[in-house]
């Protein structure tokens, strides 16, 4: 099949919710991906920071044919063994102390808001179910997930919204304290705004809701469904940028190294709200998704991270010089393999002039290009990609 088949067939019978790029990927190895025409592409967006270790790692590709060959599936009424080890392995990354298996990232926030509710519930009675999420924020694309999403163009068009949500300033801790009331149960937060356009939390706000949490009794839950599992440059970037510890934490995008998989985490007392039949999911801790997941782990315990972190912080450096020698850069923001440049001018045009060059960058919010690449990148990759950015952004100022 070609390009102009494939956008005939899904234009006929698909939904058409995705403004897509004009490519139909038949292929991807290791850090590229591979059109139908065998045009290859450096791939700095890993399926929205999914495939964190590059396309079909062999050590996962084997993982998951080994599990088919076993058992794909019998459903949650009964135990079954790929999903003890990613509940363990987890657990000692993060330094939570239950685990709950979905299949997305929306689905890991929905269970992270019916716990906040029930441990409130519980405790204060009804009256107390609020979660305060912030601004510019990104929760997944649910009814409950856009409420809780402080962007009004998700909303848009869907209203009512589900009651219990309410915002306030990112970073901006006078703002949080006046937002938070008697009936606040929890604080949802990225420790880095991935969608919203890559901005990390300051240490300093990550302790001053550390300390609401421990006066009011609130829980913090930290989404990191984009930040998590390495992509700050240590396994969760709550770690990586220190202040606080949350009460629920929850990831998808990058466990299941390209299989649907998420995971809502929390640790005591917060843990003990859910009983038998307060929340369930068919596919939830699928044995190959998990059989996927313990592979990731592994190779991501072999150091990976620490490339992350190098990688990650090499980039800032070399694009925090680029801002220097061109005036049509404003902003460069990240933390590890997440990063972001600000442009006055026409991000999907500089994308779409990098894509003409074989990679693939991520334009947002009409000014922002945004990379999430694989921790498999080299630093000649990289370099390819500020000195394309570079040749394109001096045409264009
Ligand atoms: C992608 C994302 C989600 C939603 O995940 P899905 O798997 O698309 O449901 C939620 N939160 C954050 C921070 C995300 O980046």
């Amino acid at each position: 099949m070609n390009l102009k088949t494939a956008q005939k067939l899904d234009a006929e019978s698909v939904f058409q919710t995705y403004r897509r790029l004009p490519l139909l990927i038949v292929r991807a190895k290791g850090n590229y991906i591979y059109d139908d025409t065998g045009r290859k592409y450096l791939d700095l967006i890993s399926g929205l920071g999914v495939n964190s270790l590059g396309h079909s790692n062999p050590k996962v590709v084997a993982a998951i044919r080994r599990q088919t060959g076993e058992l794909m599936h019998v459903s949650n009424l009964y135990l079954t063994e790929p999903m003890l080890g990613v509940a363990a392995r987890l657990k000692k990354h993060s330094g939570m102390d239950k685990v709950f298996f979905c299949n997305s990232g929306a689905e890991a926030n929905e269970a992270a808001y019916k716990l906040a509710r029930k441990y409130s519930r519980d405790k204060y009675g009804a009256g107390r179910y609020e979660i305060i999420s912030f601004h510019r924020s990104f929760h997944g694309r649910t009814l409950a997930n856009i409420a809780a999403t402080g962007q009004k163009v998700y909303q848009k068009g869907f209203e009512p919204m589900p009651s219990g949500f309410r915002f306030a300033e990112f970073n901006n801790l006078a703002s949080i304290e006046k937002a938070v009331g008697k009936k606040t149960c929890a604080i949802l937060v990225e420790p880095i705004q991935g969608e919203g356009g890559v901005y990390p939390a300051s240490p300093a706000f990550l302790k001053g809701l550390d300390a609401l949490r421990k006066e009011k009794d609130i829980l913090l839950i930290f989404d990191e469904v984009q930040c998590g599992l390495g992509r700050s440059g240590k396994w969760f970037a709550f770690q990586r940028i220190g202040g606080a510890r949350p009460d629920i934490l929850t990831v998808a995008k990058a466990i299941g190294g390209g299989l649907p998989m998420g995971a809502m985490l929390a640790r005591k007392p917060a843990a003990a709200a859910f009983a038998a039949g307060n929340h369930a999911s068919t596919f939830g801790a699928n044995p190959v998704a998990a059989a996927a997941a313990l592979a990731v782990m592994d190779e991501l315990e072999s150091g990976l991270i620490d490339n992350a972190a190098a990688l990650g912080a090499w980039t800032l450096g070399e694009l925090n010089a680029l801002k220097k020698r061109l005036p049509i850069i404003t902003g460069v923001r990240g933390l590890g393999l997440m990063i972001a440049v600000e442009i006055k001018g026409d991000a999907a045009k500089a994308a779409a002039a990098m894509l003409q060059k074989g990679i693939l960058v991520n334009a947002i919010h009409g000014t922002t290009i945004r990379i999430l690449p694989p921790f498999t990148v080299t630093r000649a990759e990289l370099d390819r990609f500020i000195k394309t950015l570079e040749e394109h952004l001096a045409n264009e100022s």
